[in-house]
C-alpha cells in the first residue's frame, strides 16, 4: 500500500474576529492511497501555513515539505513517518506549527490503518477501558468583565445540556481580579456547590508568577476551582512549578506544548498536575500516546485539549479510551459550523458523557458539503 498524496482543506468562516476562537477556521488534511483508501486529520494552527508547510518544496535535508517525505511510502510505517517529517522539518519545525502539520497527517495515517484493518483507532493502540467518557463543557469569559448575565446564561445552557463540568477562560478573565470574582461567583450561583469548575487563565498577559499565586488561591478560596490552567505563559516553566508548590489547587497546562520531548521537560521542570497536549497539534496519535504514557510514569492525568472540529474529538476520544490516566474529554461548546458540521456523524453529549466512536479508523467521515462551503482559497 503507498500513500499517493496529501491535500489540506483550508476552511475558514467569512468573518474571523480576534478572539481565542479556534472555531473560526480549521485546517483538515486526507492522505489519499493507491488502494482507494483516505484517512483524514486535522492540523490546529493557521490554515494557511499548514498548507504551505505540506506543500513547501525542498529547500535542504532538515527542510523539506511533509508531502515529499510521505508520497510513495506505505501507511503502516506510521512511527518511521512520524520521525522522518520530524527530521526532516527540523530547521522549520521541532515545535509550533510544523508539529501540527506532522499532527494532522500522522491523525490521518492512523485513519487508513484503522480502515484496513477494520478496527477504530483505540483497539489499534491498545483497545478501551471504557465505552464512554465524562465530558466537560468548554467556553470563554465574555470580552466585556462586566457581563455577569452571560455566565449565568452560559450555566443555565451547560446545566440543561446534561453537563457536570465546565471550563471557563481567556475572553476578559485576570483584568481585574473583582470582576473575575463576579464572574465566576455568578456561574457557581447557578451551577451550585458540586459541579466542577475549571478556570483557563489563558496565559493572562500581564501576569507574573506571583500574581498568577495570589490569584489562584484568592479564587479556589472563594469558587473551589477544579484546576487553574495555564497561569502564566508556557515557556516560563519554573513559573509552573512555583505556582503548583505554592497552592493546594491543581495547575495544569500543556495546550502550547509539542511532542513528548517537549511534554518531558514541561512534567519535569513544571511540577504540574496534569498535561493537555492536543492531538492535532503536539504529534498525533503516535506522539500524544508517548506523551499519555509519560504523564502515567509520572502519576498525573493526562487530559487532552481539543477546541476545534469533531475529528479533533474522535481522535481525543480514542487516546483517552486506551490510556488509564485520562479521565475528561474537553467539549468545545462554540456555535460554529466549523465545531459541529464537519463530519457527518454527531459525537454527542449524554447524561454528561461521549460515546467513545466505533466504526473503523477515526470513526467520523467527512461533510463534503461543509468542506466545499468554507473552503478558502488555495494558497499554494
Ligand atoms: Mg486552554
Amino acid at each position: 500500500m503507498e500513500i499517493t498524496d496529501v491535500i489540506v482543506h483550508t476552511l475558514s468562516l467569512s468573518n474571523v474576529e480576534d478572539v481565542a476562537n479556534g472555531t473560526q477556521d480549521a485546517a483538515i488534511i486526507e492522505v489519499t492511497t493507491d488502494e482507494g483508501i483516505t484517512g483524514i486529520g486535522e492540523a490546529d494552527s493557521s490554515p494557511a501555513v499548514v498548507e504551505a508547510i505540506v506543500n513547501a518544496p525542498r529547500s535542504h535535508d532538515k527542510s523539506t515539505g511533509l508531502k515529499e517525505v510521505v508520497v510513495g511510502r506505505d501507511p503502516f510505517d506510521v512511527q518511521v513517518l512520524w520521525d522522518e517529517m520530524f527530521d526532516k522539518s527540523y530547521y522549520y519545525g521541532r515545535k509550533g506549527a510544523a508539529i501540527t502539520a506532522i499532527s494532522g497527517i500522522d491523525m490521518a495515517l492512523w485513519d487508513i490503518m484503522g480502515k484496513v484493518t477494520g478496527k477504530p483507532i483505540h483497539k489499534l493502540i491498545g483497545g478501551k477501558k471504557c465505552n464512554e467518557v465524562r465530558a466537560y463543557a468548554s467556553t470563554l469569559f465574555p470580552e466585556d468583565p462586566m457581563n455577569t448575565e452571560y455566565m449565568r446564561r452560559q450555566s443555565e445552557q451547560i446545566l440543561e445540556d446534561g453537563f457536570t463540568a465546565v471550563k471557563f477562560g481567556w475572553g476578559s478573565f485576570g483584568q481585574d481580579v473583582e470582576h473575575d470574582h463576579e464572574l465566576l461567583g455568578a456561574a457557581r450561583d447557578i451551577l451550585g456547590p458540586n459541579f466542577d469548575i475549571m478556570v483557563d487563565a489563558g496565559m493572562t498577559y500581564g501576569w507574573d508568577t506571583k500574581r498568577a499565586i495570589k490569584t489562584t488561591k484568592s479564587l479556589d478560596k472563594a469558587h473551589n476551582l477544579f484546576w487553574m490552567e495555564e497561569p502564566v505563559f508556557a515557556d516560563n516553566v519554573e513559573g509552573y512549578a512555583e505556582i503548583s508548590n505554592a497552592t493546594e489547587t491543581r495547575i495544569v497546562g500543556g495546550e502550547e506544548e509539542y511532542t513528548a520531548y517537549g511534554f518531558r521537560d514541561f512534567i519535569s521542570r513544571g511540577n504540574v498536575d496534569g498535561v493537555q497536549p492536543d492531538v492535532a497539534r503536539s504529534g498525533g496519535i503516535t506522539h500524544m500516546n508517548k506523551i499519555a504514557s509519560l504523564a502515567a510514569q509520572s502519576g498525573i492525568p493526562f487530559l487532552p485539549h481539543g477546541y476545534s472540529t469533531d475529528i479533533l474529538v474522535a481522535a481525543s476520544l480514542h487516546l483517552i479510551a486506551a490510556n488509564p490516566n485520562a479521565p475528561l474529554l474537553e467539549y468545545c461548546i462554540e456555535d460554529s459550523p466549523l465545531r459541529w458540521d464537519v463530519v457527518e456523524e454527531d459525537l454527542d453529549v449524554e447524561d454528561g458523557y461521549v460515546s467513545v466512536p466505533t466504526d473503523p479508523g477515526l470513526g467520523v467521515t467527512l461533510d463534503r458539503d461543509t468542506i466545499a462551503k468554507y473552503r478558502t482559497k488555495l494558497l499554494c
